[in-house]
């Protein structure tokens, strides 16, 4: 039962069937049966919100232990098919092996036909139920993000992008699987999840969440990091007893300079000045 998903559902609804109806029984572990509830949820919601009315995604629970498990489990099967919803409109795409690019194919069938995207003032994003969200935002604290990227190199899905000529990050909607994977790697806890499905075309394309200005180099001016993440590294080395006086400017000071300085400062006590060699 846990090997299938909302990207075969979805399929199997728009190659005809009217209703897609999921036998979970007292045999399968809950957690499974909690997961796959939680998807079909979501699953519903969306088809919902979207304007296909009726129940299209349904899940039927039977104790297998009880006497009557049988009748109970026909029963179930009867009230399902009694009044099946009108069918979805048909896709003519393929399914392919990859569930996630599947289950973005079937969603941008239904988006494409979607009733309630017709509307006067259609919704611009729906709110999905359920522990588990298959899509969503990130939202970023500007007051904390110091435009450090380790979300970037976190994030699996390809959602969270850096950009190449400035310290900014970019994020695409439609690649987030909410695994919270940035939001626990994220040294400033800037980050925070926000599940929903949006709607609009911005959902297929890179925005920027954050971005910061530049530090330059208090020596030769070339830029190096943000003045985010220097004036934080700053205010939390102030403190420190081995970054005080030189040590705490040349914090300010790129890579090439830090080292200019530390061989031309006459203050700067060498190793060659104690004798040793
Ligand atoms: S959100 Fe956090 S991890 Fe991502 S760039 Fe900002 S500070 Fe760094
Ligand atoms: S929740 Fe996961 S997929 Fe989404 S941006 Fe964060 S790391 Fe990437």
């Amino acid at each position: 039962m846990a090997s299938v998903g909302l990207d075969l559902w979805w399929a199997a609804l728009l190659s005809g069937a009217h209703r897609v109806v999921v036998l979970g029984t007292s045999a399968d572990a809950p957690q499974y049966r909690q997961a796959l509830a939680d998807q079909m949820a979501q699953g519903q919601a969306v088809l919902s919100g979207l304007g296909y009315a009726g129940v299209h995604l349904q899940m039927v629970s039977i104790d297998t232990t009880a006497p009557d498990a049988l009748a109970r489990l026909d029963a179930a099967l009867q009230a399902a098919a009694s009044t099946p919803p009108a069918a979805l409109p048909t896709g003519r795409f393929a399914i392919t092996n990859d569930k996630r690019a599947a289950l973005e194919l079937a969603l941008q069938h239904l988006l494409d036909h979607a009733p309630s995207l017709r509307a006067a003032t259609p919704p611009e994003a729906l709110a999905l139920p359920g522990a588990a969200p298959l899509w969503g935002t990130v939202q970023v604290d500007a007051a904390k993000c110091t435009t450090c990227l380790s979300c970037v190199s976190a994030c699996p899905a390809g959602a969270l992008m850096d950009t190449a000529d400035r310290p900014a990050l970019r994020f695409i909607e439609k690649n987030c699987v909410q695994c919270g994977l940035c939001q626990s790697t994220c040294p400033e806890g800037a980050i925070e999840l926000a599940p929903r499905l949006l709607l609009s075309r911005e959902r297929r394309e890179p925005r920027v969440l954050h971005e910061s200005k530049p530090w330059a180099c208090i020596r030769c001016s070339k830029p190096f990091g943000t003045v985010q993440a220097i004036e934080a590294m700053l205010g939390k080395l102030a403190g420190h007893a081995m970054f005080q006086g030189d040590a705490l400017e040349r914090l300010k000071m790129c890579s090439d300079c830090r080292v200019v300085d530390i061989y031309s400062n006459p203050n700067e006590s060498r190793i060659t000045d104690s004798g040793l060699h």
